[in-house]
This record gives C-alpha cells, sequence and structure tokens, in this order.
C-alpha cells in the first residue's frame, strides 16, 4: 500500500519538527493533495488513523488534507486547463505537448506542536 509509505514518511518529519521545538504533542496537520498525485484521501486517511496510534506525540493529531487541483500548461498555446477534466491533450488547440504545473505532490503545508 503506496499510501502507508507516505503517511510514515509524513508523521516522521512532523515527529522531528516537534522534538525540535521541544513540543511534546503534534496537535494539528495540515498536508497538501494534489488532486492528480497518486494518494487517495480516503486511504491516505485510513493508513494514517492506524499509524498514529503507533507514536506517542502524533496520537492525538488531527489531520486536515487540503486537495490541491491539478492544472496543466499548453507549451504550444500557452492555455492552463483543469487537467483532471482533459488529461494531457489541451482543449484549447488539441496539442498533446502540456505538462502538470500544480497538483502533482504531497506536501506539508503547517504542523501545530505543543
Ligand atoms: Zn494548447
Amino acid at each position: 500500500m503506496h499510501e502507508l509509505g507516505i503517511v510514515l514518511h509524513v508523521i516522521e518529519m512532523a515527529e522531528q519538527a516537534a522534538r525540535k521545538s521541544g513540543a511534546e504533542k503534534v496537535t494539528e496537520l495540515d498536508l497538501e493533495v494534489g488532486e492528480v498525485s497518486t494518494v487517495v484521501p480516503d486511504y491516505f486517511r485510513d493508513c494514517y488513523n492506524w499509524a498514529i496510534q503507533r507514536s506517542e506525540i502524533m496520537r492525538d493529531c488531527r489531520l486536515n488534507l487540503v486537495v490541491i487541483e491539478g492544472i496543466s500548461c499548453c507549451r504550444d498555446c500557452g492555455a492552463t486547463y483543469k487537467t483532471t477534466a482533459h488529461g494531457r491533450i489541451c482543449p484549447h488547440c488539441g496539442s498533446g505537448n502540456t505538462c502538470l504545473v500544480t497538483g502533482r505532490d504531497v506536501v506539508v503545508r503547517s504542523i501545530r506542536a505543543q
């Protein structure tokens, strides 16, 4: 399960940040999940809820998932468009010469600890 690896990585980062600041508990975690990242938010949340039970620091931490819209840009006509609606083909000129601008990554936006 691919989500679990990312969950464990995110939890490790949050734990490190908490220890560094001398906090005993991480209370809230904001995580950006790209719409076209390979992470399925529901699976992610399930993995997260399981994983935090194994961590003293993270046990009561609330997870806020913020889904970031997938936006692609066309290299031929310069248009941007919603990736989930049109995939790799530009809806303006039909070109396949496009690239993803946002929505691919999983990023920790902020961590609150006490
Ligand atoms: Zn185009």
